[in-house]
């Protein structure tokens, strides 16, 4: 909607909103069909120390590849899906995928890789979490540190009391939390001390103003400074270029990713990046 053009007349305002509104059902429709036709793939992009390259966890991202359309961005279709409730079965997938894969790297002597995973709000209101990641992790014999939930900022507009029991039961079972795309949303730094992330990750707009001056500093080392408060690790996201990874450092953080390192890859190219000794680029 907010792309329709706002020099439209009524009835062309109309026309252009029904395109869209149809353009929508299809996409969920096929969208439904998508898991059961296996469209749906994890790709992984690995999170690096900074100081030596070394590959220290990965995070999962989900890609939908349609016959005809091609790759659909995540950014398209996890808000329909999140609309339409399929994130419900589509979040459990992507939980037991990549709990799947962790065991198969495993088991073919690659050791421990921890994975993120992305998970909407809209999951913790469809189902229990807990229960369902608890499941995951027996069935694939998955230890909770091995396993990261990264949670958007935008949780706290809407965070009501269920998830912040959920968010508690998931740190009791030793699951780690991750705040993404930390500074974009809207967050009060008082809600912070309510919940134990073990994580905060500096959103990617942030570190590509790194080069233009003090303003994405001042809120990186701010950052840095409230991580180390509340004893959470940061994760730089979005890193593209060499200058990135020494101005981060310069300012204490030690964890990032980003294409400089590598783009979010399939799983089988991702199983062959850990056998090459770990080590970026
Ligand atoms: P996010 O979790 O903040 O993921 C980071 C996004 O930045 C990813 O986009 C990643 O491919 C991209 N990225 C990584 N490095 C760079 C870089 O150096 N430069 C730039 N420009 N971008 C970089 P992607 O894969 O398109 O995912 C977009 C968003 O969709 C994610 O943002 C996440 O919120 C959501 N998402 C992805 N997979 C899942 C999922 O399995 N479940 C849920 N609920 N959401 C998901
Ligand atoms: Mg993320
Ligand atoms: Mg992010
Ligand atoms: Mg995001």
């Amino acid at each position: 909607l907010s792309q329709l053009n706002p020099a439209l007349t009524w009835s062309q305002y109309t026309k252009a909103l029904e395109r869209e509104t149809r353009k929508t059902v299809e996409l969920t429709t096929k969208l439904r069909h998508a898991l059961e036709a296996e469209q749906l793939e994890l790709y992984y992009q690995p999170q690096v120390d900074l100081e030596s390259g070394r590959i220290i966890s990965a995070e999962s991202l989900l890609r939908w590849n349609h016959p005809e359309m091609g790759f659909i961005p995540p950014d398209q279709f996890i808000p329909l899906a999140e609309q339409s409730q399929l994130i419900g079965p589509i979040g459990d997938w992507v939980l037991r995928r990549a709990c799947r894969d962790l065991k198969a790297w495993k088991d073919a002597g690659l050791g421990t890789c921890p994975v993120s995973i992305n998970v909407s709000l809209i999951q913790f209101q469809l189902g229990s979490i807990p229960d369902t990641v608890r499941r995951a992790l027996t069935d694939f014999n998955v230890a909770p540190e091995e396993l990261t939930l990264e949670i958007t900022e935008s949780v706290f507009e809407q965070h009501g009391r269920a998830l912040k029991q959920d968010l508690e039961a998931l740190s009791a079972m030793g699951i780690r939390l991750s705040l993404d795309d930390f500074g974009t949303g809207y967050s009060s730094l008082g809600h912070l001390k309510d919940y134990q992330f073990n994580e905060i990750k500096i959103d990617k707009s942030f570190v590509s103003q790194l080069d233009e001056g003090d303003y994405a500093q001042a809120i990186v080392k701010a950052t840095i400074f409230i991580a180390a408060a509340l004893g959470a690790d940061v994760v730089a996201e979005g890193i593209e270029a060499s200058e990135h990874i020494t101005t981060l450092r310069q300012l204490g953080c030690t964890k990032g990713q980003g294409y400089y390192f590598s783009r979010p890859v399939p799983e089988p190219i991702w199983h062959q990046l850990l056998i090459n000794k770990k080590v970026l680029p």
